[in-house]
């Protein structure tokens, strides 16, 4: 053991200082609900040699291996018991191929610091909405992205992957060696059976205009609003649509605010694309902003400012089914937030799903988003914040396809992620990729899913 582990970054739990091991276990992790899990080294990887190393020291140990990239997962399932914790925080790397439209990046670079790369060539590409979100665990269970519902989902744009495998072999991953690897990398999330060391993304001509309008209503007209929104949905091809329920400080209320960014190549064109919903919204609302100049850099801005660090997190969502009394189903959720910084938020995905998805683990997906995003600070208020976010989703639940990973918590729900046939093949590939489970794979409730996976039906998880 030693000898792999002395040519490491390696902060071992029963040796180094308590201060030490616990900066490694969760520093770098976003939700500050930390989890009472202690891995039993954490790897502090700076070279995919390290990572190599890192899965070989696991298997001498009999222990399995897990994986960090920014340290975003609401459920924290980077840190797990007993495990060796790969953390690719200091592997960082981000390189541009202008002409074939390439960008190869470690797992940790965050949407921001790709944007700030590509900005200055004219490049783009859909990252996450949130600024520091890492790219490795985002675009494993999918990636919704800007524009998602028109550009579709950020994992389309993986063309090959490097990856350290279960047995600490370096392959290559792409359309002509290691396929299964590359259908599994675009949604099967936390329980990608590799360890991705670095993808390799289409881009896109960067869009040079994009304007918003936002309208901010009292919640008393939410019913009006949500109405409003919904039946707008369909309505233009370059513009994200957004309902989302918060409490503005400066407002000192709960509101109902219809939010609407539009890329397009000129501003007039943006106008037009915006003109439907500018004409178009309700009265009565508090605050207009109409066709106001944005940016990525501003809309990451924003997104910081709604999900503050330092504080503790609840997540749980839904595909709402397209025939469901949306505006009813997701009242409750909307009106009743438990905290002033906690938001509901409900995201058009039409057309992106209504179209035939590639061949891809990815699969789960309907018109309508929904999703929970329960803020607080105080430890004391986590049974009462958690206990919120469950009774909502016990009463939405029962009108919806199912969820997506990326804002779910299967300790707390498994539903449905994959479509059966799709969930099937994912299985396979992880059993025939990581036959003894050296890779975590998804936390559910006690860490025993291993191989077998999620069961990909609809349980509450303490009732299992
Ligand atoms: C503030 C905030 C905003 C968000 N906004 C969005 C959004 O706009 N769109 C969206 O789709 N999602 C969003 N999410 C959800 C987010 O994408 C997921 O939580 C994602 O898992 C975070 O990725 P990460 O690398 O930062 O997390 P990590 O916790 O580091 O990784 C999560 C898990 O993914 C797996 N993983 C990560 N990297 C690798 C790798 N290199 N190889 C193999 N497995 C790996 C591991 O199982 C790991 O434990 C948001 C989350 C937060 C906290």
């Amino acid at each position: 053991m030693t000898d792999i582990s002395t040519s490491l970054p390696i902060v071992w739990r029963e040796t180094a200082d308590p201060q030490d091991y616990e900066q490694a276990r969760v520093g770098r992790v976003f939700n500050h609900r930390r989890p009472d899990r202690h891995p039993i080294a954490i790897v502090e990887a700076e070279t995919e040699d390290h990572v190599v190393q890192a899965v070989k020291l696991a298997k001498k140990l009999n222990c399995r291996v897990s994986i960090r990239s920014g340290g975003h997962s609401w459920a924290v399932w980077s840190v797990r018991d007993d495990a060796v914790l790969i953390d690719l925080g200091k592997m960082a790397c981000v390189t541009i191929d202008e002409e074939r439209l390439v960008a190869t990046v470690s797992p940790s670079t965050t949407g921001k610091k790709l944007d700030e790369h590509l900005s200055e060539k004219g490049l783009m590409f859909c990252g996450g909405h949130c600024p520091d979100v890492g790219l490795g665990g985002f675009l494993l269970q999918g990636g919704m992205g800007w524009n998602c519902r028109n550009w579709g989902w950020a994992c389309e744009q993986i063309v090959a992957l490097d990856v350290v495998t279960a047995d600490a072999q370096v392959i290559r991953v792409d359309e002509t060696q290691n396929s299964d690897l590359l259908w599994a990398a675009k949604g099967a999330g936390p329980g990608f059976p590799a360890i991705v060391t670095r993808f390799h993304l289409s881009l896109r001509r960067r869009v040079p205009a994009m304007l918003s309008s936002s309208y901010v209503y009292p919640i008393a007209k939410y019913r009006e609003v949500m109405a409003w929104i919904t039946a707008t949905m369909p309505y233009d091809a370059a513009t994200e649509i957004v309902a989302v329920a918060a409490s503005p400080a400066h407002l000192g209320q709960l509101c109902i605010i219809a939010l609407f960014v539009t890329f397009g190549d000129t501003e007039e064109e943006c106008e037009v694309a915006l003109a439907d919903a500018n004409c178009s919204r309700p009265s009565g609302f508090l605050e207009e902003t109409t066709n106001a100049k944005t940016s990525l850099a501003k809309e990451y801005r924003d997104q910081a400012s709604a999900n503050p660090t330092g504080h503790r997190y609840c997540a749980d969502n839904g595909y709402v089914k397209n025939d469901a009394d949306v505006v009813s189903v997701l009242e409750p959720g909307f009106t009743t937030l438990p905290t002033t910084k906690a938001f509901a938020l409900w995201y058009a995905m039409a057309p992106c799903s209504r179209r035939e998805l590639p061949d891809m683990a990815l699969s789960m997906q309907s018109d309508h988003y929904f999703a929970l995003y329960t803020i607080w600070e105080d430890e004391k208020d986590d049974q009462f914040c958690q206990q919120w976010v469950r009774n909502v989703m016990e009463e939405v639940a029962p009108h919806c396809e199912g969820a997506y990973l990326g804002d779910s918590d299967f300790q707390v729900r498994q539903t449905r992620f994959w479509t059966d046939e799709k969930a099937r093949s994912l299985r396979a590939i992880r059993r025939s990729r990581d036959p003894e489970g050296r890779l975590c794979g998804y936390l559910d409730r006690g860490d025993q899913s291993g191989v077998r996976g999620l069961l990909n039906q609809d349980q509450w998880c303490d009732n299992a």
